[in-house]
């Protein structure tokens, strides 16, 4: 049976479609929209147990200042809610001795000049002389100078071919590594170097570890809460089994608790699950299917949640690395084929460090991850966790005895709570699509789908930067298509 008609159907209540949903509905456009899971928040949604609550993964985000964040807050008229801490990042990595010390990192305010004792005590902590840090000083002056048109000629130069332009020193280089690997997820030798450059300008200016009040994941909760203040009707546990085409031209949506019509359908699902699964590639020519199939994801994330009996950890984000924990190609495919290094790159998130209300007094949720392949069917989970297990413990010593109970996660946990595995390999990738040459910048793929009708929204299509902010970036981009679209036909 067919339900009421729609302007426009929202499949998915991520970081890219509660917004998108939201954004229209204020456009005044009558919107549906569907969520498999019971809330909204996709790869950053927030649970509750025990008294705790938090994020399923370690999720925090930036640009915190004069970012999308701010600007869908006060766009849906919604107090600001964005927090962060003080201390909110410490950074880790060995000393000559293989002890791992700490930079600590306090919140800069935005456009804060640079601070030259923080830079000082940097270049200490990384163990760089004089002509390192000319040659430091030089590639940032240099990349600092950048007209957005020199930006853009980088889409097709990756971050590890750029920065061979310079001398730099192994262990700022490795920093560098880790910083591609933790906000985009992808091997440094990959990584795109326009998307690299835009989005550490921005972090830079705006400062970066932002958290929401009552938990990441309440940030997009609140959208679909205006979305509905809105008219807009949401039907969660619907899973989309179908986009229904004809002619060309989109129909509806058939899902497990209806059939839904409308001639606009924005799916957050994934493109490759989209296209080759939800549409199905008979409706699309051969050509736009071979390059959906060739589009490469993120890499993955595993790792564990730890409750413990007391405060361990003072900071809201801690980030430990070494010469040999980052990852270029190289190195991913041979943790693909459980071939492990000596040391993983290991990062954190603690939820009540940024707001205490989300653990019980006394106690402390500490949410942990390394990089993995996006592969939701491998099969040597339980080294990855054994060896995160053994990483803590010698990176924090004294961190296991606070440890009250844990669980365990995976791509598979992924890939079941937020894309569906179309294609070997795929679906538990951590970002979406992967930031890496070929598809970034102008190589990215459309937001517009070449079937009438349909929009693709989230991190695979119309937005730039970190996870979580490339999904809103990509909300506001494409519901003004979709409004245009609309208008239009
Ligand atoms: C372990 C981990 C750590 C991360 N850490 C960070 C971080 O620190 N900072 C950051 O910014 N980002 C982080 N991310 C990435 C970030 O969460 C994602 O990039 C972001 O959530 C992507 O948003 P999206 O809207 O594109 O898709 P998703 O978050 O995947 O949302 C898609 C939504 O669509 C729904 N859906 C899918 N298929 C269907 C269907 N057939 N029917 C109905 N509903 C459907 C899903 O249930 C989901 O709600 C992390 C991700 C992971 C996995």
């Amino acid at each position: 049976m067919t339900k009421n008609r729609y302007d426009a159907i929202v499949i998915g209540a991520g970081p890219g479609g509660a917004p998108c949903a939201a954004l229209l509905a204020k456009k005044g456009l009558k919107t549906l929209l569907i969520e498999q899971n019971n809330r909204a928040g996709g790869k950053a949604m927030t649970v509750s147990k025990k008294g705790f609550r938090y994020e399923l993964w370690p999720v925090a985000g930036g640009p915190m200042y004069n970012s999308r964040f701010e600007e869908i807050l006060k766009e849906l008229d919604l107090e600001s809610g964005l927090t962060t801490h003080e201390q909110h990042v410490a950074l880790y990595y060995p000393d000559a001795q293989g002890a791992y010390q700490q930079l600590a990192m306090t919140r800069p305010e935005p456009d804060a000049p640079p601070n030259p004792e923080f830079m000082m005590n940097q270049m200490k902590w990384l163990g760089i002389d004089e002509a390192g840090m000319m040659e430091i000083a030089k590639f940032a002056v240099e990349t600092g100078e950048l007209t957005p048109y020199d930006i853009d000629q980088l889409d097709n130069v990756t971050l590890q071919e750029y920065l061979d332009r310079y001398n730099l020193p192994q262990s700022f280089f490795s920093l560098l590594g880790m910083q591609s690997n933790i906000v985009y997820v992808v091997p440094i030798d990959q990584l795109a170097a326009s998307e690299f450059i835009k989005t550490s300008r921005d972090m830079t200016q705006n400062s970066a570890g932002y958290y929401s009040k009552g938990g990441y994941g309440r940030l997009f909760e609140r959208c679909v809460e205006v979305f509905e203040k809105l008219g807009g009707e949401v039907v969660y546990q619907a899973r989309a089994e179908k986009i229904m085409v004809e002619d060309g031209q989109i129909t509806g949506v058939k899902t497990n608790k209806g059939t839904f019509s409308s001639p606009i359908v924005i799916s957050n699902a994934g493109i490759q699950p989209t296209v080759l699964k939800l549409v199905g590639e008979e409706h699309f020519d051969k050509g736009y299917v071979n390059r959906i199939k060739d589009l490469v994801p993120s890499l993955g994330l595993m790792g564990i949640r730890y409750f413990l009996n007391k405060p361990f950890f003072k900071e809201g984000f801690n980030m430990a690395f070494s010469d040999n924990s980052y990852l270029n190609t190289e190195r991913s495919l041979k943790i693909g084929a459980g071939e492990f290094p000596d040391e993983f790159l290991i990062f954190n998130t603690i939820p009540s460090n940024f707001d205490p209300e989300l653990a019980p007094p006394g106690k402390q949720c500490v949410l942990t991850s390394t990089l993995c392949p996006a592969d939701p069917d491998m099969e040597n989970n339980q080294a990855f966790w054994d060896k995160i297990d053994e990483s803590m413990d010698r990176i924090w010593p004294g961190f296991s005895e606070c440890v009250e109970f844990k669980e365990n996660y995976s791509t598979k946990h992924v890939s079941d709570l937020t894309r569906d595995q179309v294609l070997p390999g795929i679906g538990g990738e951590c970002i979406g699509l992967g930031q890496v040459v070929g598809q970034c910048g102008k190589y990215k793929p459309s937001a517009t789908a070449p079937v009438r009708g349909l929009f693709y929204v989230g991190c695979d299509a119309g937005g730039y930067g970190c996870g979580t902010h490339q999904a809103v970036d990509s909300a506001f981009n494409v519901a003004q298509i979709v409004e245009m679209y609309h208008q239009l036909h």
